[in-house]
């Protein structure tokens, strides 16, 4: 007797490995078998019919800053360029404190749990207060959601020619000691485990040379991942070369980032010799399709890198600069990026799922156990649902029905073997509570109340 058995579903088990009307049987917050209509069926406490839908990996979304839904689609700043964008925004998020970010952190949760999402990382890099990342945490434990908090940084105000205003930077012992915190009281390496950390300085614009450095010495000390955004804007390449003397990428190498502890943020504008070396490295990279394209930078050539050999997941980026955070729809937006850059022969949905589950798990370094649902990964499963009119006439290929029709949401997701979406509901008892507070600190937060 297993705890629970989903059937009746087009499993897609892992890339290359597809079982239709197949089953997949959950226990322990493991995946225990899988198998095919003719395949026998294990007994199960709770028995799920998926009623001939897509069953597929939960999805992984390695970039978001989940905070920024405090301030979606904030209207002052909806039509800046990306620095215009963050200075309008800075002095808003310097209000943050421990319960803004609880609830804010909540709300992303399940706003990703609905588009099948079942791991994040998430960038927090503003400061104004201690004990941030913790409420986030705390968020995430709260749903039971899988959850890889990074501990974001900046060092450089305007007063040292960075962007952000004094009181979201700190200073470089500050960081460091809580970076130490974090890890020693949060990351949690063993099997299966639903809290890990990673570490995170913002960009080159925001943090200095030596935080760079010693980020990188303490993450290679206690065996965490690292993260940054590189390479997004081209502002990056002229403000590289006056600050630094050399490029964005040689700046990553120089101070000791090139390796397969780091994944990036964007990651656009490499030089073929660049995208190389990093791929060589071992480094991966984060697309995010809709960020890209609202911001209207570039956007990664996902399928050049992918074809180097580097792992390209697929983040939502911030709800403020994206404004939604549908893992689903940032699949698709590969899919339609991917398509459009290079010929409707250059990529399939197959692809682009490979991306939001293997390259995600990839890019936070847990491709061991999740991203695929090979028996004996974590127990993340999500059923996807169209509706029946999108999906009319869709009879032949059901990843690429998927992807192509739409819009798509969970049906059912399961994070570790539990059940957080149940026929397309969340199965939050505090969401009600969660979002009229939420409702209140984002008004206090934009000035509004
Ligand atoms: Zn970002």
């Amino acid at each position: 007797m297993v705890e629970t058995v989903i059937h009746d579903a087009h499993v897609v088990v892992d890339e290359g490995w597809e079982i239709p009307g197949g089953w997949v049987a959950l226990d322990g917050g493991r995946v225990h078998a899988v198998g095919g209509p003719g395949d026998p069926r294990p007994t199960a406490t709770h028995r799920v019919d998926a009623g001939g839908r897509l069953l597929t990996p939960g999805l992984v979304n390695t970039h978001h800053h989940m905070y920024q839904n405090l301030t979606r689609a904030y209207a002052p700043a909806i039509n800046g360029s990306l620095f215009q964008w963050l200075t309008t925004l800075y002095p808003l998020w310097a209000r943050l404190d421990e319960e803004a970010v609880h609830l804010s952190t909540y709300v992303g949760i399940a706003e990703l749990l609905l588009g099948g999402c079942t791991t994040s990382s998430d960038h927090l890099y503003v400061h104004p207060r201690p004990n941030l990342v913790d409420a986030q945490v705390a968020a995430a434990r709260e749903v039971g959601f899988r959850f890889m908090a990074t501990r974001g940084s900046m060092t450089r105000s305007v007063d040292d020619g960075g962007l952000p205003p004094r009181e979201v930077v700190q200073d470089e012992e500050t960081i460091l000691a809580d970076s130490e915190r974090l890890v020693a009281r949060y990351h949690d390496p063993s099997p299966g485990s639903l809290t890990r950390v990673a570490l995170a300085p913002c960009s080159m614009f925001s943090v200095s040379e030596s935080i760079m450095r010693s980020t990188a010495e303490l993450a290679e000390q206690h065996d965490v991942r690292l993260h940054t955004h590189l390479a997004e804007d081209r502002d990056e390449d002229v403000y590289s070369q006056e600050v630094y003397g050399c490029r964005p990428v040689e700046y990553f190498e120089r101070v000791g980032w090139a390796s397969a502890r780091s994944w990036v943020a964007h990651y656009v504008y490499g030089s073929e010799a660049e995208n190389r070396r990093l791929a060589d490295a071992g480094v991966s990279a984060t697309q995010c399709p809709s960020s890209n394209m609202i911001l209207a930078g570039d956007t990664a050539d996902a399928m050049a890198l992918r074809a180097l050999g580097m792992a390209v997941g697929l983040g939502c980026d911030g709800s403020a600069s994206n404004d939604a955070a549908s893992m689903w729809l940032e699949t698709r937006g590969a899919l339609l990026l991917g398509r459009y850059r290079h010929g409707p022969g250059s990529m399939t949905a197959r692809d682009a799922l490979s991306m939001a589950t293997r390259g995600g798990a990839r890019n936070l370094g847990w491709d061991d156990e999740i991203g695929h649902l090979r028996p004996g990964a974590c127990a993340d499963v999500v059923v996807w649902e169209s509706s029946p009119l999108t999906l009319a006439g869709a009879l032949t290929d059901p990843v690429e029905a998927w992807l192509r029709t739409g819009p798509s949401r969970a049906w059912y997701s399961f994070v570790g073997g539990r059940e957080l979406v149940r026929q397309g509901e969340l199965r939050l008892g505090g969401l009600e509570d969660v979002l009229r507070r939420h409702r209140q600190v984002a008004t206090a937060i934009q000035g509004l109340g």
